[in-house]
Order: C-alpha cells, then sequence, then structure tokens
C-alpha cells in the first residue's frame, strides 16, 4: 500500500521559541506545548519558519503596527526570508503533493493570517499605546510567504492564525484555535 506523505506545517517561529516576541509579549516560557503536541498527534512534519521582526529589529524592539511595518525595506526583508522558507519547500520532491499548512499569529502585524494590529496614527513617543486596535487583514510577512508561494507554482498552502497576540490569550486557547483550524 502506498504511504501518505505526511502534511507539512510551517510553524510561525514564536510557537516554538516564545524569547523572540517582542518584550512582555510571551504567554508562556519556551515552546507552546499544547500547539506543538496537537501538530505531532496528527502527525504533522514541522517546519520552523524564521521571525521575520526578531531577524530585522532584534530582541529589544518596539510593538509595532502593520503599517509602521509596511515599509519596502521590511517588505524585501520578508521576501528574502520567505525565498529560503519556500526553497526548503522545493527541495522535497514529496512536496508538491503534500498538504502544507502555515501557522500564524493572529494580532500581529507580520504573522497574522486573518487579523492584525492597526494603528494608522501611532508614530513618535512609544509611549502612546494605546491607540492600537485588531482589523481584519493579514499580516506582512504572511502576506510575502503567500506570495512566494504561488510565484514559485507550488500548492497553495492551508493559511490557520492562533490568537496569540490578541488579549486573553493562553496556550490552551492556541490549541483550540489551532483545532478548529484544522477541522475547517
Ligand atoms: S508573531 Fe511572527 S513576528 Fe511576531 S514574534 Fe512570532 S514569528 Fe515573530
Amino acid at each position: 500500500m502506498e504511504r501518505q506523505p505526511m502534511p507539512i506545517a510551517l510553524v510561525s517561529h514564536c510557537l516554538l521559541n516564545q524569547n523572540a516576541k517582542v518584550s512582555d509579549g510571551a504567554i508562556c516560557p519556551g515552546v507552546v506545548s499544547p500547539v506543538i503536541d496537537l501538530l505531532r498527534r496528527r502527525n504533522h512534519r514541522m517546519v520552523q519558519m524564521p521571525c521575520p521582526e526578531f531577524t530585522f529589529a532584534g530582541p529589544d524592539r518596539w510593538w509595532q503596527s502593520k503599517e509602521q511595518y509596511d515599509t519596502p525595506t521590511y517588505r524585501e526583508h520578508c521576501r528574502e526570508l520567505a525565498r529560503a522558507v519556500v526553497d526548503e519547500l522545493a527541495a522535497d520532491p514529496s512536496a508538491a503533493d503534500t498538504e502544507v499548512v502555515v501557522i500564524g499569529i493572529d494580532g500581529s502585524p507580520s504573522s497574522g493570517v486573518d487579523l492584525i494590529t492597526s494603528a494608522p496614527d501611532w508614530r513618535g513617543e512609544p509611549g502612546r499605546s494605546d491607540a492600537w486596535t485588531v482589523v481584519p487583514g493579514r499580516g506582512v510577512w504572511i502576506e510575502e510567504l503567500e506570495a512566494e508561494i504561488r510565484s514559485r507554482g507550488l500548492r497553495p498552502p492551508c493559511l490557520i492564525g492562533v490568537g496569540m497576540d490578541l488579549p486573553g490569550a493562553t496556550p490552551d486557547s492556541l490549541r483550540r484555535d489551532l483545532e478548529s483550524g484544522l477541522a475547517g
């Protein structure tokens, strides 16, 4: 009997490394275990993607909105990372026939799938952190990753956002987000 290839999960970096989050953004130490355990139980082959914000602005960056990250330089940075992620996928001959799931982070200006942080008027004094809202939209990194996958002719991935950057997020609420995304 022919073996089905294991589905591939392209996992947002911070689900496996909470130290990449912006200061005070981590919801637990280290790994978000309930999410990773669920992927393991579902037999997904996990690929940890790079963190676009950490590699661009380091660990001491401010919390920013999508409008602030949406610059040509940051997009080029994301495109460069996306090329490396898709190179890794394309190097695997079985990937063309394999289901690929991208696990993004809802609420993130970079990694949001369905929801992002928006603050069109943020500038200057970083203490003015009360003027942001969560709105529907894709993060800059996910937009560039999707575009790179499309441009290379690979099968379009299933995109699932877990709400780590939304108020009240816990490791278990992220697991529930993932469960409902995989069921949908
Ligand atoms: S949500 Fe995306 S940009 Fe933010 S820490 Fe996680 S991987 Fe990095």
